[in-house]
C-alpha cells in the first residue's frame, strides 16, 4: 500500500475523527474554553469517544498548545484566507519561515498543493528555519523528508496499514503501526534467538513514542523487524562455509553497525525529548486536575453536599479522567453531565461517615455506661458480690440501658440525664433478675432438677437441655441444687490448660463468677454446660467420704478437706515420683481432664487418705499461690475495686485502715474470683512411707517415713540402736478406703463427720 493510498483510506475511514480534531484545533485558536469544553462534552457522549481518544497525539497537542500560548493574542474575528492559495511562492516562503514546525505540518494537510510545496527539497530552508526557532524539537534525520519527520512526530496516531487508531510513531522504522499490524512485521526480543550476542548490534530496535493521555509511556511493544532478523541469521550461516564471503560480510557488518549506531543515537535523542515534553505535559495536567477538582468540590458543596463527604468520596476513575482533561471552568452543560456521575460516590461516603460516627457514639455511650456500672458496683454493692455481677456486654443488653445506648440523636449520655438516672435506678433489680435467671438456667441443667429425668440433662454435647429452649416442665428448678457438691459445670471456651480455671466450675460459687468469661459472649451457645464426668467424679468422692451425693454440699466437702489419690493413675503413669494427693476439687478437674484417657479413667476411682497420711502430705504442700494473685480486696470498703492487691496487701489494709488486729478471710478481706486463677501444686503421696516415729515429741506435725529412713532417724535423733515396733515406731495405714472396695467395706467406718 502506497503512502497516498494509506492517506486516502485514512481520510475516508477516520474522517469524522479528523474533523473533530481539526475543529478542536480551530476552537483552541479562538481561545474559547467554554466552547471547547462543550465540544468535549459532545465527544464524551458519543461512541466515537474511544476512536477519537485513540488517534489523538497528546504530545503534539501539548506542543501545539504551548506554542499558541506563547504567541501574542490577536483579535481577528474573521478573515478570508482564500487569497493565500494564489500568493506567489516566494511570499509564501517568507511567511512560512516564521512558523512553528507543527504549523507547517498542519498547512501541509490543508491541500495537495501545500503538501507538495512542503514536501519538495526546495522547502528545506523553511523547515530549517522553523526548527531553529524551536531548538528543543529533534531535527529531521537524513534518511526521510522533513514532512515525513513532522508527520511522524506530530501526526495523528493512525495506523499506516489498517487506518485504525492507537498507532504510536516508531522512531527507528519511521512508521506508525497499530499494535495488531506491528505484530505482523515485528517480533519481541524473547522470540529471537541468535547464535552470538554480538548480532544484537546488527539489528535495529524499535523505539515508539507511545504516550498515554496521562503523560506516561507504554513501552510494551514488539522490538525487532522480522525480516531483518531473519536475514542476519542467514548471512551468519554463510560465513561458516565461505571464508571470502566472511570478510565481505565483516566489512558489511561494520558499516551496518555504524549506521545503526547513528540511527540509534538520533532515536534516543528524540525519545528523550519526548520524555521531557511529556514531563511538562504531566505537570500541567496535574495542576489542571487540582484546579478542576477544586472547582468540582466547590460546586458540589454549593449544591448542598458536605465538604468532608466530597473529599472522601471515591469517584469513578473514568469520571476523574474527564475532569482531568477539562480545560476550562465548569459550564452548566458539562456540570449537568458530570454531577449525576459524582453523586453516588458522595452518597456512599456520607453513609460511611454517618455509620462510623454512629459506631463511635455507641462506643462512647457504652464507655459511659461502663463507668456508671463500675461506680455503682464500687459504691453500692458489697465486695463479695463483685464477682457475681454480669459482664458489661450483658448489662448493655438490659432493656433500659440498651434503649439509652441506641437512642436517636447524636448526644452523649450524661449523669444528669433523666433517662440515665432512671436506668441506673432499675439496674440493681435488673442485675438481680439476671442472676436469678442464670441460676435457674444452671440448676435446670442438673440431674434431678426436672421430673423428665437426669439422662436428659447430660448435655455436654449440647442440645438436650439448652438454656435457650423453654423448660419442658413448668416447675421452677430447685435452686438449692446449685449448692450440691455434684453440681459441676464447665466452660467449653476455657478448656486449654492455660485458662483452665473455667474447666471445672463446681456449684454456684464456681459457675456464677465464670459467667463473665469472654468466651461466652459469642461462642458455646453463650452459656456454661453441665459436666457429666465432673458430676460422676464428685459423686464418687462424696460417697467415698460416706455421704449422700444427693445432699452433700460444696461447703461440706470443702470443710471436710480430705486428700485423695486417683485409682486410675499408677505411680509410674502419674510421674514426678508418684501419685499426687489431691483435694476433692482437684480430683474432679483431674477426672474431667482425663476424658481422653478412657483406658484408665473410664469411671472415677478414688482412694481417701487417712488422717496421718493427709497430715504428712499437708506438711509438704506448698502454699496455695493464689494468695499472691492480685485479686484480693478489703471486705469493708471498695478501695481495692479498681486495683485489687495480693492477700497480704488486703490483710495489711484491714489492719491499718480498719484497725482490725487479726483480719479474718472472707469476713474482713476476700478473694475476688476471676476467670483466671494460679493453680496450686499438689504434694506427692509417698505410698511406701508409712512408718511413724513414736519417740518424736507431739508437735502437731506428722511425719511419715519409709522403714529405710526410720532406722537412721531413730539412731541419730533418739539414739535408739535397736528399734522396737510399738515402742519406738509403728506402721500406720495410709489409705483409709477406696471406691474400688466392696460397698460393705466402704460403709464399715460409717460417715466421717
Ligand atoms: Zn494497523
Ligand atoms: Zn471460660
Ligand atoms: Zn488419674
Ligand atoms: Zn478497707
Ligand atoms: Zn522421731
Amino acid at each position: 500500500m502506497t503512502h497516498d493510498e494509506t492517506e486516502k483510506r485514512v481520510g475516508e475511514q477516520e474522517l469524522a475523527a479528523f474533523q473533530l480534531h481539526e475543529e478542536l484545533d480551530e476552537r483552541r485558536d479562538r481561545n474559547d474554553g467554554e466552547l471547547e469544553s462543550e465540544f468535549n462534552l459532545n465527544l464524551y457522549g458519543t461512541s466515537s469517544k474511544l476512536t477519537f481518544r485513540l488517534v489523538i497525539n497528546h504530545l503534539a497537542m501539548w506542543i501545539y498548545g504551548q506554542w499558541r500560548r506563547s504567541l501574542p493574542k490577536t483579535r481577528v474575528s474573521h478573515c478570508d484566507l482564500r487569497m493565500i492559495c494564489t500568493m506567489p511562492l516566494d511570499i509564501l516562503y517568507e511567511i512560512f519561515e516564521h512558523l512553528h514546525p507543527i504549523d507547517l505540518y498542519h498547512i501541509s494537510r490543508t491541500n495537495r498543493s501545500f503538501q507538495d510545496i512542503l514536501r519538495s527539497p526546495s522547502s528545506s530552508s523553511i523547515w530549517r528555519a522553523a526548527y531553529e526557532k524551536e531548538d528543543e524539537i529533534p531535527r529531521c534525520p537524513e534518511d526521510i523528508s522533513e514532512l515525513e519527520w513532522a508527520d511522524l512526530l506530530f501526526g495523528k496516531r493512525i495506523c499506516q496499514q489498517c487506518g485504525n487508531g492507537g498507532a504510536p510513531p516508531n522512531l527507528t522504522f519511521r512508521h506508525r503501526l497499530c499494535r495488531k499490524c506491528a505484530r505482523l512485521c515485528l517480533v519481541k526480543q524473547r522470540d529471537l534467538v541468535f547464535p552470538s550476542s554480538s548480532i544484537w548490534s546488527l539489528v535495529r530496535r524499535s523505539q515508539v513514542i507511545n504516550m498515554c493521555p496521562d503523560g506516561t509511556f507504554d513501552d510494551d511493544w514488539p522490538l525487532y523487524l522480522k525480516d531483518e532478523s531473519k536475514r542476519i541469521d542467514l548471512r551468519l550461516s554463510l560465513t561458516v562455509d565461505f571464508a571470502d564471503i566472511k570478510k565481505v560480510v565483516e566489512e558489511h557488518n561494520k558499516k551496518r553497525n555504524l549506521d545503526i549506531d547513528s540511527i540509534r543515537s538520533h532515536v534516543l535523542k528524540t525519545f528523550r525529548w519526548a520524555q521531557r515534553t511529556a514531563q511538562a505535559y504531566q505537570t500541567q495536567r496535574e495542576v489542571r486536575y487540582e484546579r478542576n477538582m477544586r472547582r468540582v468540590h466547590a460546586r458540589l458543596v454549593r449544591s448542598g453536599h458536605t465538604l468532608i463527604d466530597v473529599q472522601k468520596a471515591q469517584f469513578d476513575e473514568d469520571v476523574l479522567d474527564e475532569i482531568k482533561d477539562l480545560k476550562s471552568s465548569l459550564p452548566t452543560r458539562i456540570w449537568d453531565y458530570l454531577k449525576p456521575q459524582l453523586e453516588p460516590a458522595i452518597h456512599l461516603a456520607r453513609l460511611t461517615r454517618l455509620e462510623k460516627a454512629r459506631k463511635q457514639l455507641i462506643r462512647a455511650r457504652i464507655s459511659f455506661i461502663k463507668d456508671q456500672y463500675n461506680q455503682y458496683k464500687k459504691d453500692e454493692t458489697h465486695p463479695s458480690t463483685w464477682s457475681y455481677h454480669p459482664p458489661l456486654y450483658t448489662v448493655c443488653e438490659f432493656d433500659m440501658l440498651r434503649r439509652l445506648i441506641e437512642r436517636e440523636g447524636d448526644e452523649l449520655l450524661s449523669a444528669d440525664d433523666e433517662g440515665v438516672k432512671d436506668a441506673m435506678r432499675t439496674l440493681p433489680g435488673a442485675v438481680e433478675e439476671w442472676t436469678r435467671e442464670k441460676m435457674r438456667q444452671l440448676a435446670g441443667l442438673l440431674p434431678g432438677s426436672r421430673r423428665v429425668g437426669a439422662d436428659a440433662c447430660d448435655d455436654l454435647t449440647g442440645d438436650a437441655m439448652s438454656i435457650d429452649s423453654p423448660p419442658r416442665e413448668p416447675d421452677e428448678p430447685d435452686l438449692h441444687l446449685l449448692n450440691l457438691a455434684t453440681s459441676v459445670f464447665t466452660c467449653l471456651g476455657s478448656t486449654i490448660s492455660s485458662i483452665r480455671a473455667g474447666r471445672c466450675l463446681i456449684g454456684w460459687d464456681g459457675a456464677g463468677p465464670h459467667l463473665r468469661c469472654g468466651a461466652l459472649q459469642t461462642h458455646w451457645d453463650k452459656r456454661l454446660h453441665f459436666s457429666r464426668r465432673g458430676y460422676e467424679a464428685a459423686g464418687a468422692l462424696v460417697e467415698l467420704v460416706g455421704w449422700d451425693k444427693g445432699t452433700a454440699t460444696v461447703g461440706e466437702m470443702d470443710g471436710f478437706d480430705g486428700r485423695f489419690v486417683c485409682g486410675g493413675c499408677t505411680s509410674a503413669s502419674a510421674g514426678e515420683g508418684g501419685r499426687k494427693a489431691l483435694t476433692w476439687r482437684e480430683c474432679v478437674l483431674h477426672y474431667m481432664e482425663k476424658e481422653s484417657d478412657l483406658a484408665r479413667h473410664s469411671r472415677p476411682s478414688w482412694s481417701l487418705l487417712t488422717d496421718e497420711a493427709k497430715a504428712d502430705v499437708v506438711r509438704r504442700e506448698e502454699f496455695d499461690p493464689y494468695i499472691k494473685d492480685k485479686s484480693w480486696t478489703c471486705a469493708h470498703c471498695s478501695v481495692h475495686y479498681l486495683a485489687p492487691v495480693d492477700r497480704k496487701g488486703a490483710i495489711d489494709h484491714c489492719k491499718s485502715a480498719h484497725e482490725i488486729r487479726r483480719p479474718i478471710e472472707n469476713l474482713d478481706y476476700l478473694y475476688v474470683i476471676t476467670t483466671e486463677r494460679t493453680p496450686r501444686r499438689p504434694a506427692v503421696f509417698r505410698e511406701i512411707a508409712d512408718c511413724l516415729c513414736l519417740r518424736c515429741p507431739e508437735t502437731g506435725v506428722t511425719r511419715l517415713r519409709t522403714l529405710g529412713a526410720l532406722v537412721p532417724h531413730l539412731r541419730d535423733a533418739h539414739q535408739v540402736e535397736a528399734p522396737l515396733v510399738c515402742r519406738d515406731w509403728v506402721q500406720v495405714r495410709t489409705i483409709l478406703r477406696s471406691t474400688m472396695d466392696l460397698p460393705q467395706l466402704q460403709r464399715a467406718e460409717g460417715p466421717l463427720r
